[in-house]
C-alpha cells in the first residue's frame, strides 16, 4: 500500500479470538471487554474481537467491544459462507474503524480432507465472498488458512483473485506452525512478487508456535515485506500458542537499529496487559517466558548480580521499565554474593553497624542454603539480630520475642542460629 510508511509494523491483536480458542480458557463479555480497552491503552493497530457465530455470547462481547474502542480497527472472524460474515458485520459494523475477516483453506490437505472441495471451487467460493463482504464493509482481510503448507502457485492464484475480488489485506497463515523461517520467509516473498496487484494490499502474517518458531517466523515474513504481524499477549492460541505480542514488539523495539522498523505499542503497558490477560484467562505465564516472565528481568547468581549491580548493560539488554516494570529483580538465593545482599538491604534502607557485617552474611548464607529465596522480611530479621547481638541494650526487643512473632521462617532461623 503506497500511502503506507514503509518502515511501520502493524500490531493485530488475537488475544480475544485466537488466544481465546486455547484449550480451558474461557473470557466472558465483560472479561473481554476488559482486555480490549487495556490493548487500546497498549496501543495495538487491530483488535481481533471474536468469531461472533460461534455463540451470541460472543456475538455480544464483539459488538460491545465495537461500540466501546476507539482508534484500533476492530474485526471479527468469519469462514466463507454468507452467515458467518453477516454475523461479523452485525456485531462490529458500530466500529470507528470495521473490518471483516475471512478465512478459508488454500493447503491440499485441508481442500480434500477438511473441506471436500476442489481447487478452483475454493477459489469461486473465497472471490464470492470477498466480494460480498466488500459490499457491507471497506475493510476486508482474507486469510488462505494453511498456507505454510499449501503448493506456492495455488496460493500465488489465491491470492491475486481474492484482491481482484475486494480483499485489501492478505494474511498468510503457518497455522500449524510447520514452517522454518526461511522457508516462511520465501511463500511471504513469493506471495507479494509474484501476486498480480499485490500493491494494493496490506500483507499480514498468522504465525503459531507448534515448533517454537512463531516469533522466528514472523521475522523472517516481516524482512520479506509483510507489515503487519498477528500475534496474542503472552503467545497464547490454539495448541503451542501464536506469536507472542510482546516478543515481537521488543524485538522490533530492541534490534531497531538494526531492523530500521517502528511500530505503535506503547511497551509500558506490556507487562500490565501480560498480568491481566493471565489474571482473566486463570493461566500463569511459565517463569522463563521471553520479556513477560517472572524471571524475565530477575538475576540470582552472584557473578550476574555483581555485573548488573555495577552497570545494567552487562547483562540486560532491554530495561525493565520499558515493558512497565519498576525495575530488575536481584533475588537472594545461595548463589547470590555479597553486593547483592548489601543492595537489598540498602532498599530497605537498612544499614548494618561495623562489626556486625560479617555476622549478617553468615547467617544470610545459613537461611539461603534452607530456601529457594531469601525474602525482604528475612532481611529484616537477619539484621535486627546482628545489631542486637553485637550491641546490647540498643532499644531492639530481644531476638527471640521478635522470633516468637513469625512464622517458620524465623523457625528456621531461630534453629540454624541457636540450634
Ligand atoms: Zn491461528
Amino acid at each position: 500500500m503506497k500511502d503506507v510508511n514503509p518502515d511501520r509494523v502493524f500490531i493485530f491483536d488475537t488475544t480475544l479470538r485466537d488466544g481465546e480458542q486455547s484449550p480451558g480458557f474461557h473470557l466472558d463479555a465483560n472479561s473481554k471487554l476488559r482486555i480490549a480497552r487495556q490493548l487500546e491503552k497498549l496501543g495495538v493497530d487491530v483488535i481481533e474481537a471474536g468469531f461472533p457465530i460461534s455463540s451470541p455470547g460472543d456475538f455480544e462481547a464483539c459488538r460491545r467491544i465495537a461500540r466501546e474502542i476507539r482508534g484500533a480497527t476492530v474485526t471479527a472472524l468469519a469462514r466463507a459462507v454468507k452467515e458467518d460474515i453477516d454475523a461479523v458485520w452485525g456485531a462490529i459494523k458500530e466500529a470507528e474503524n470495521p473490518q471483516i475477516h475471512i478465512v478459508l483453506s488454500v493447503s491440499d490437505v485441508h481442500i480434500n480432507r477438511k473441506l471436500g472441495m476442489s481447487r478452483e471451487q475454493v477459489l469461486k467460493r473465497g472471490a464470492e465472498m470477498v466480494a460480498y463482504a466488500r459490499t457491507l464493509c471497506d475493510n476486508v482481510e482474507y486469510s488462505p488458512e494453511d498456507a505454510g503448507r499449501a503448493d506456492i502457485d495455488y496460493l500465488v492464484e489465491t491470492v491475486e483473485t481474492m484482491i481482484a475480488a475486494g480483499a485489501n489485506v492478505i494474511n498468510i497463515p503457518d497455522t500449524t506452525g510447520y514452517c522454518l523461517p526461511y522457508e516462511f520467509g520465501e511463500i511471504v516473498r513469493r506471495a507479494i512478487k509474484d501476486a498480480r496487484g499485490s500493491d494494493k494490499a496490506l500483507f499480514s502474517v498468522h504465525c503459531h508456535n507448534d515448533l517454537g518458531l512463531a516469533v522466528a517466523n514472523t521475522l523472517a515474513a516481516i524482512s520479506a515485506g509483510a507489515r503487519r504481524v498477528e500475534c496474542t499477549v503472552n503467545g497464547i492460541g490454539e495448541r503451542a500458542g501464536n506469536t507472542s505480542l510482546e516478543e515481537i514488539v521488543m524485538l522490533l523495539n530492541v534490534r531497531q537499529a538494526k531492523l530500521g522498523l517502528e511500530c505503535g505499542v506503547n511497551t509500558t503497558e506490556i507487562t500490565r496487559t501480560s498480568r491481566l490477560v493471565s489474571e482473566l484467562t486463570g493461566t500463569p505465564v511459565q517463569p522463563n517466558k521471553a520479556v513477560v516472565g517472572a524471571n524475565a528481568f530477575a538475576h540470582a547468581s552472584g557473578i550476574h548480580q555483581d555485573g548488573v549491580l555495577k552497570d545494567r548493560l552487562n547483562y540486560e539488554i532491554m530495561k525493565p521499565e520499558d515493558v512497565g516494570l519498576s525495575d530488575s529483580r536481584i533475588v537472594l538465593t545461595a548463589r547470590s554474593g555479597r553486593h547483592a545482599f548489601h543492595h537489598r538491604l540498602g532498599r530497605l534502607g537498612i544499614t548494618l553497624t561495623d562489626g556486625n557485617d560479617d555476622a549478617a552474611w553468615q547467617r544470610f548464607l545459613q537461611l539461603a542454603d534452607t530456601k529457594k529465596e531469601v525474602t525482604d522480611e528475612d532481611l529484616r530479621k537477619i539484621a535486627a539480630m546482628s545489631e542486637t547481638n553485637g550491641h546490647e541494650g540498643n532499644g531492639h526487643p530481644p531476638v527471640t520475642d521478635q522470633l516468637n512473632d513469625h512464622n517458620h521462617v524465623a523457625d528456621t532461623l531461630r534453629h540454624l542460629i541457636f540450634g
